[in-house]
């Protein structure tokens, strides 16, 4: 059923799933409040899916900031959100009385760390580390922070202090450009990104004023001085001058308009970071004057010329390289503007000198055109670096403080992220092998924060079976062998060795480390790291002459001959430095590698972090594009897994991910209890968490205990039954504690609570199926049975009524045929008697007279309806003849009552079963055409078998022939 929760669920029941899933998120954490969750760890569950989609809720909502337990996260807007950053808002986080209790901010951060330092309670000292991608916003978040202090930490009271303050924190603000000016460079993931680390300690006085501040500087990519990847740039300095400059400084550091430069690719691009006029504003606040500004600059104009000189292949191994044929302006331009002399400078690069033997005799090799060109390289580089460092130096002692006037401090780390390109080197390995020791950090520091919950919860309960990544700094930094050690091995023996040789060895050496692997597939030397973050391949061609970062003593040697102010200082001619560096190229003191060099410096830097209060703010890009409005789910991931919030859901997740209010719990799996009087009538299993479940007198909802615990009997027998029959389940305690406010569990037990719960419902759905399905038959049975007997009275009342039509009708017919046949009887014997001329007189006129008075009506009607009997009667073949069949169509014609003499009955002859009976007319006929002139005409006639037809069809003047 989890699988579900986690969107794993198979194709078949995927639609039940679904629902099932929103049911679960909704009671668990209620989607549609998703982007007002303030804090991820308050998901549920801790899922990536779950944080994921808050993270983006919150994006959509213009909510940026996030908080992760001891984490906030910075989701970077990509567009201006200037209320955001205000003087106003940075006052109403100084000013609230509980600031975390307001929306997740980097000045409620900020404000923590100030409020830490005032309380006092050790340690005092605070830090805030700022890890991200580049592009993520670290060296924004670390801008603002720095905003923050200089309007919180600035005295209110003394003016005078006010204004040392002040002058201070402008220093600090001003120093923000200028190490990025010299620092940061337009890479492909960010048009300002830093390409060194950065630690700046603000320092306070004893009543949380600001009086200073100190940078440190790790690790710059200097190698970018002289080699760019394509659509990156170069540091944004040489861009800065080359367009900035004025006419007069163009001319005096050869920087025509239009030159082209191959150390400065792109220059078409224009950045709002190549503002030259800021940076040297900034350079004057930090006390740098205008010629001090315009050597620095110089200097840099000649390096971008000393990037021009090219050299030609030599034709004989003694023969050094020759110059270019346009090389040869750009050296003499760029020994100008060095001030060092040109031939030593040409002579320098060209030529190597080689120490050898007891006596230290000086041997000279010209170089190839590859070494000519990494010789021009590394002196660039060195004389950049310098200036870099030297520039740190300059700032910190124009914002260092004195050692005596500050007590406490709020070291803010801006970082490079994890990375991982195609090819990754010794800067990767330096940078990834810091954020492995600051991952270490970290997750100590989140483990005891999720300890603390715990214990505020009343659970004893450690993360001991938690493992960190303590394997891969063993395999990186660990001692006595290492990847570091074996590298530092190579550059000290100065054996020479290839890519492949050095692979073998860290592979052979360090081959029972898990975190060690190898790409089999990839065809150069290399060898894999497993990071925290994930696997990264490095590159070992290279590697150990990075390490080594030889700087030939040639070169600095002709750096200390310059004549230029900035250069001397760069590279100054101690005598005793000149009088060692003699013999050094022999001597067996250790080399100080870049890595050695780097992981001092690092080593420092997490005492300095181990004994402050640690506070963490992962920034994240949710694009790569640097667009607003556009969250890439798997770009944040990729991100969440690098600044290790991934970790902290793994670590949440071997505790209890899963925390439920007791109302909550008990509301949803109350219905646990059928299952527990089903499996084990009448016996209660023992309390899954008795050491642990202590009851506050103070919990809110007390009258929820018997019920809670009721549930939590049910749930080692829930256990049991889903363990497998081998499965000793009884010796597996069950992972749910109760605290004081909530009910903790892993992931597993809410699978099971949710299979119980589901069990229970089924058998509910059957039960309520069963009884209605039931219901529904017995109903359908009332009905048909209700039917039926409905069916049959209308049945026997509709065959009653209609025999009892048939019978009145049937007596009717029957009572006119008696009385018919009595009258016909009547005549016949009347006629039989020869009284045929006498009874005729004595017959009354009306055919009616002869009748009944009370039945004569009725009478008339019979004979009306019966004449075709009466006709059929008198044209019969056998029956009446004579006078009784004149007189059956007379009555039957109801012809007037007269001389029958005047009509005569005429019988046509039958054809095709039509019988046609005429009463001829004896005299005139009149015929009378009116409208309706049938005064018995059937107005329905319906077809009958036996029906006369024609009879009707010429009618006779009754009373006109009546007269005739
Ligand atoms: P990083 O130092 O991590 O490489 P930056 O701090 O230089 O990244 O940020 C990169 C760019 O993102 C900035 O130049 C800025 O345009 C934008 N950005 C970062 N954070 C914010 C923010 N909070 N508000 C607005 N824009 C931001
Ligand atoms: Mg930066």
């Amino acid at each position: 059923m989890l699988q579900q929760v986690n969107g794993h669920s198979s194709g078949s029941d995927a639609q039940g799933g679904k629902s099932l899933r929103e049911d679960l998120q909704e009671f668990l954490g209620g989607e549609a409040l998703l982007h007002e969750l303030d804090d991820l760890t308050k998901v549920n569950p801790v899922t990536l899916e779950t944080v994921l989609r808050c993270l983006q809720a919150r994006y959509a909502a213009d909510m940026f900031y996030t908080s992760a337990g001891c984490t906030l996260v910075a989701l970077n807007p990509f567009k201006p959100v200037p209320q955001l950053y205000s003087p106003a808002l940075m006052r109403e986080y100084h000013a609230a009385p509980q600031p975390q209790k307001l929306r997740p901010h980097i000045f409620a951060v900020g404000e923590q760390t100030y409020r830490n330092v005032q309380s006092l309670i050790e340690p005092v000292n605070q830090s805030i580390i700022v890890s991200g991608e580049s592009g993520a916003g670290k060296t924004w978040t670390s801008r603002c922070l720095m905003k923050f202090y200089a309007v919180v930490a600035a005295s209110p009271t003394s003016l005078e202090s006010h204004k040392i303050a002040e002058r201070i924190e402008q220093r600090i603000l001003n120093s923000n450009p200028v190490m990025e000016a010299f620092g940061n460079a337009c890479t492909l993931r960010n048009n300002n990104s830093s390409r060194f680390g950065k630690f700046i300690q603000l320092q306070l006085n004893s009543a949380q004023q600001m009086t200073g501040a100190a940078v440190q500087t790790y690790l710059l990519e200097k190698t970018r001085v002289t080699c760019q990847a394509s659509s990156e740039r170069n540091f944004h300095i040489f861009y800065q001058i080359c367009k900035g400059a004025s006419v007069d400084e163009r001319l005096q550091w050869h920087l025509p308009e239009g030159a082209s430069f191959s150390w400065l690719p792109n220059p078409e691009r224009t950045l709002e970071e190549d503002c030259f006029q800021v940076t040297r504003e900034a350079m004057l606040h930090l006390g740098i004057d205008i010629p001090t500004q315009n050597n620095i600059f110089q200097v840099l104009a000649g390096l971008l010329h000393l990037g021009n000189i090219w050299f030609a292949d030599s034709k004989d191994e003694a023969q050094s390289c020759q110059l270019m044929d346009d090389a040869k302006c750009s050296i003499r331009t760029s020994a100008s503007l060095l001030q060092l002399p040109e031939d030593p400078l040409l002579e320098t690069l060209q030529i190597r000198t080689i120490r050898a033997g007891r006596q230290q005799q000086v041997f000279q090799k010209p170089c190839s055109r590859a070494e000519c060109d990494t010789r021009r390289d590394c002196l660039a580089k060195l004389v950049y670096a310098r200036l870099f460092d030297w520039l740190v130096s300059v700032i910190n002692s124009s914002i260092c403080a004195d050692p005596d006037s500050w007590t406490t401090f709020i070291g803010l780390l801006d970082v490079y992220g994890f990375e991982s390109f195609p090819s990754n080197s010794l800067e990767q390995l330096c940078i990834n092998y810091a954020n492995e020791k600051l991952q270490q950090h970290f997750v100590a520091h989140y483990l005891r924060a999720q300890q603390e919950e715990y214990a505020v919860e009343g659970l004893d309960w450690s993360f001991v079976n938690y493992q960190d990544n303590q394997a891969c700094l063993d395999l990186i930094e660990g001692s006595p062998i290492s990847i570091c050690s074996l590298i530092n091995e190579e550059c000290r023996l100065n054996r020479p060795s290839s890519a492949a040789q050095l692979q073998t060895r860290i592979e052979s050496t360090l081959a029972g480390s898990p975190c060690l692997g190898h790409n089999k597939l990839s065809r150069e030397p290399s060898f894999i790291v497993v990071h925290y973050a994930g696997p990264v391949q490095y590159h070992t061609a290279g590697l150990v002459e990075k390490n080594k970062d030889p700087v030939p003593p040639e070169l600095t040697r002709l750096l200390q001959q310059s004549q230029d102010p900035l250069l001397k200082v760069l590279f100054p001619m101690d005598p005793e430095e000149k009088s060692q560096e003699e013999p050094s190229g022999q001597s067996r003191a250790p080399v100080l590698t870049v890595v050695s060099k780097f992981k001092a410096s690092l080593e420092q830097l997490l005492q300095v972090l181990h004994s402050t209060t640690p506070h963490y703010i992962r920034c994240i890009k949710p694009n790569s594009q640097g667009q607003a409005h556009t969250f890439l789910q798997e770009e944040v991931l990729s991100q969440l897994e690098a600044c290790g919030l991934v970790e902290t859901i793994h670590i949440s997740a071997a505790g209890f991910p899963i925390r439920i209010p007791h109302q909550n719990f008990v509301e949803r799996y109350e219905l646990l209890r059928r299952l527990c009087t089903r499996t084990s009538p009448g016996s209660h299993s023992p309390s899954p968490d008795e050491g642990h479940s202590e009851w506050s007198p103070h919990t809110k909802g007390a009258t929820l205990q018997p019920l809670l615990q009721d549930i939590l009997h049910t749930l080692p027998a829930l256990t049991q039954a889903a363990a497998t029959p081998g499965d000793p389940a009884e010796a597996t305690p069950v992972p749910v504690h109760c605290g004081r406010t909530k009910v903790f569990m892993t992931d597993s037990m809410l699978e099971l609570l949710e299979c119980g719960r589901a069990q229970v419902l089924e058998q509910c759905a059957c039960c309520i199926q069963g009884s209605w399905r039931r219901h529904r038959h017995r109903k359908q049975e009332r009905q048909r049975q209700a039917a039926t007997l409905i069916q049959a009275a209308i049945r026997s009342w509709l065959a009653r009524k209609h025999i009892q039509r048939m019978h009145a009708a049937a007596t009717a017919i029957k009572r006119t045929w008696q009385k018919w046949r009595i009258r016909m009887a009547f005549l016949a014997s009347k006629e039989l008697d020869g009284v045929q001329e006498k009874h005729v007189s004595q017959v009354p006129l009306p055919l009616g007279s002869l009748l009944l008075p009370q039945a004569q009506t009725s009478l008339l009607e019979a004979i009306i309806r019966l004449w075709p009997l009466g006709l059929v009667l008198a044209n019969a073949a056998v029956g009446v003849r004579g006078f009784q069949r004149k007189l059956v169509v007379w009555a039957c014609l109801q012809l007037p009552m007269g001389n029958p003499s005047s009509y005569a009955v005429q019988t046509a002859q039958e054809q095709a079963g039509v019988t046609s009976i005429r009463a001829l007319p004896q005299g005139s006929i009149k015929f009378h055409c009116r409208k309706s002139p049938l005064p018995y005409a059937d107005i329905c006639p319906e077809p009958s078998l036996h029906s006369v037809t024609g009879f009707n069809q010429i009618l006779l003047e009754r009373h006109s022939l009546g007269h005739m």
